[in-house]
This record gives C-alpha cells, sequence and structure tokens, in this order.
C-alpha cells in the first residue's frame, strides 16, 4: 500500500498530460488562468502536510466556501432559519440553474448551489456591507490560519457578468426568501467567490471539518462539531452539482467544487484533500480533481461505505513517522 505522499506524486505525474476539459470563461476573469495548472494537497487531523505540484498558487475560491458561509448563517440564525430559507435536496440540475426556483417551495434546494448561497449570504449579519464582509474574511482566516483577501479584477468580473445570479436574486426577493437589499447580498455573494485562495488552504479547511471543526495546524475552533455534521450530510449529496450522485457512488466522501478549478474532500476523522486543476468538465468539477480522488479512494477504499479495507489502509498511508 504506498504512502500518501508517494500516491499523490504518481497520480499527479499520470495525470499532468490529461487534456480535457477548459478553464470556466463565462466569468471574464477566469478565462484568463493557465490551464495547465495541478496541485494536490493533503492535511491530516494530526497536522502533518502531503503536496505535490502548484500548492501555493493563489486562485478564486469561486463556490468552494459555500460550506463555510452556511456555518456562519447557522451561527446567526440557528437551524429553523436556514431550513426555512435553503433545503438539503439535490437538484440535479447545474448549478447555475433557475428553473426550480420558481416550482414548489420557492426556496432553493440546497445551500451548494448558486441560488442557495445567494440566500444563504443574504443571511449573514453585520452592520452594513463592510462589516458583513470583514466577518466574512475573519471566518475564512479562522480556518486557513493567514489573512486573506478578495481579488478586485474578478469581483468586478462577476459582479459585471453575473446576470443569472441577480436574476436568481430578483426571484427570491419576488418570493420574499430574501430580504429587500439584495445589491449587498449579491456584492457580497461575488466578493466571497473572488477570495483568493491556494490549494493548501483549501486542505487546512477541509482537514478542519475532518477533525469535527477544530484547525489541526492552528489548533484553533473555527465551527461547532453538530454544524460540521449538518453540512458535511449535505456537502456528501449536493457538493458536486449534478455530478454528485456519481461522486457518491465512486468516491464515496463528502466535497465541495468550484469553477476556478478547485476541489476540497474531507476523510472524516483522518485527514482533508484537495486539488487545483483549473480545466472543469460541463458539471462546473476539474477534470483532474476528480480523476485523484477516484484514484485516492480507490487505492486506500476511502468510500465512506466501503467496510472491507477502508480505514486501516488510509491510516497506514499516513501513519505519522514517528508512531
Ligand atoms: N461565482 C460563480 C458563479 O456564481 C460560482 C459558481 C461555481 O463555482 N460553481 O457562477
Amino acid at each position: 500500500m504506498p504512502k500518501l505522499q508517494t500516491l499523490i506524486e504518481t497520480l499527479h505525474r499520470d495525470l499532468q498530460p490529461v487534456r480535457e476539459g477548459a478553464v470556466a470563461s463565462y466569468i471574464p476573469e477566469l478565462a484568463k488562468v493557465d490551464p495547465q495548472r495541478f496541485g494536490i494537497s493533503g492535511v491530516t487531523t494530526d497536522g502533518q502536510v502531503f503536496e505535490v505540484g502548484d500548492t501555493a498558487h493563489n486562485f478564486t475560491f469561486q463556490s468552494l466556501p459555500m460550506f463555510f458561509v452556511s456555518v456562519m448563517a447557522l451561527e446567526d440564525h440557528g437551524r429553523e432559519v436556514l431550513r426555512d430559507r435553503v433545503g438539503v435536496e439535490p437538484t440535479g440540475d447545474p448549478f447555475n440553474s433557475i428553473i426550480r426556483l420558481d416550482e414548489g417551495s420557492k426556496r432553493p434546494y440546497n445551500p451548494m448551489i448558486n441560488a442557495g448561497a445567494i440566500a444563504t449570504t443574504s443571511l449573514i449579519k453585520g452592520k452594513n456591507p463592510t462589516d458583513k464582509l470583514n466577518r466574512l474574511l475573519a471566518m475564512f482566516e479562522g480556518y486557513m490560519g493567514h489573512d486573506i483577501f478578495v481579488d478586485m479584477p474578478t469581483f468586478m468580473s462577476e459582479r459585471a457578468t453575473g446576470h443569472r445570479n441577480r436574476a436568481m436574486a430578483h426571484l427570491m426577493l419576488n418570493f420574499g426568501m430574501i430580504g429587500e437589499d439584495i445589491e449587498t447580498a449579491l456584492d457580497l455573494y461575488f466578493q466571497q467567490c473572488a477570495v483568493m485562495v491556494t490549494c493548501h488552504d483549501l486542505a487546512v479547511m477541509a482537514a478542519t471539518l475532518a477533525n469535527q471543526g477544530q484547525n489541526p495546524i492552528t489548533q484553533q475552533r473555527a465551527v461547532r462539531p453538530d454544524y460540521v455534521r449538518d453540512l458535511l450530510s449535505v456537502m456528501y449529496t449536493c457538493g458536486m452539482y449534478n455530478r454528485a450522485g456519481e461522486w457518491a457512488y465512486r468516491v464515496g466522501i463528502p466535497a465541495k467544487s468550484g469553477v476556478s478549478g478547485g476541489i476540497l474532500a474531507v476523510v472524516p476523522g483522518r485527514a482533508g484533500i484537495a486539488t487545483f486543476s483549473p480545466a472543469i468538465d460541463e458539471h462546473g468539477n476539474s477534470v483532474r480533481g476528480v480523476r485523484v480522488f477516484e484514484g485516492l479512494s480507490q487505492e486506500y477504499g476511502l468510500h465512506l461505505f466501503d467496510l472491507s479495507m477502508g480505514r486501516c489502509s488510509f491510516a497506514k498511508a499516513i501513519e505519522h513517522p514517528a508512531n
């Protein structure tokens, strides 16, 4: 059984030649990204780091922070209010689909797609827009353990071209699902999508969730354990958009994807793993990233329902050298 460092180096080398997929171009700034960037990062719950490739390269969050913003909405309002505004059902539709908003309960199906993320973002408390943004940034910093910033060109680019997102916000305003001030909510949504992160940051964030909400590097508590459980369930069923079923079947661990090419995934109790490779497929998921996780899951039996080899082989692959 290869050690985690050996396996990620092998996967990185074997998948480097893959040329399928394309960088997201519907947000003009994203089209400028080099599609050949590729990094894999793993952080264990005992604080070890395994990395290969472009793990320190900055790229934008896009949909990746939706879990974390939902946690803040939970903290600000509690479970009742959040469940009132956003469901926990997968849609089977593309992440930016508007169609289901106009039927049934009139609330977004889940917080991992654009409509749900906009609704969740609109719940973030703050005295004014700057205060709301600062609270969000401070929360992300708690997970990552360092200062972060919003990439202005990406924010402006999304704000200028995010017509579907704006349409969804208007529809939700019409249904009374979000408050009057939709421009503030949309700006905050576009800003969080434009926060700069690295593959390493994503792995630390995922490791914090794997460690029941405590950052394994800084030892800081970022989130209550019961909120981690709530939202990992939604991440498991909805985090990979309309490929979530296939992902649950083949990979079998909770994960979240973003159109900038990042994927973060949680091996509960063991590790956070992240990949960055900007070429995405028709669902919005990184092509190489999906293959990395399929490889890891197959090799170590990471699937949550795989009890045949599972747990112990991954535990050996990340065993601390001192043990
Ligand atoms: N900012 C992107 C958008 O609103 C986020 C989408 C994503 O990563 N799936 O379209």
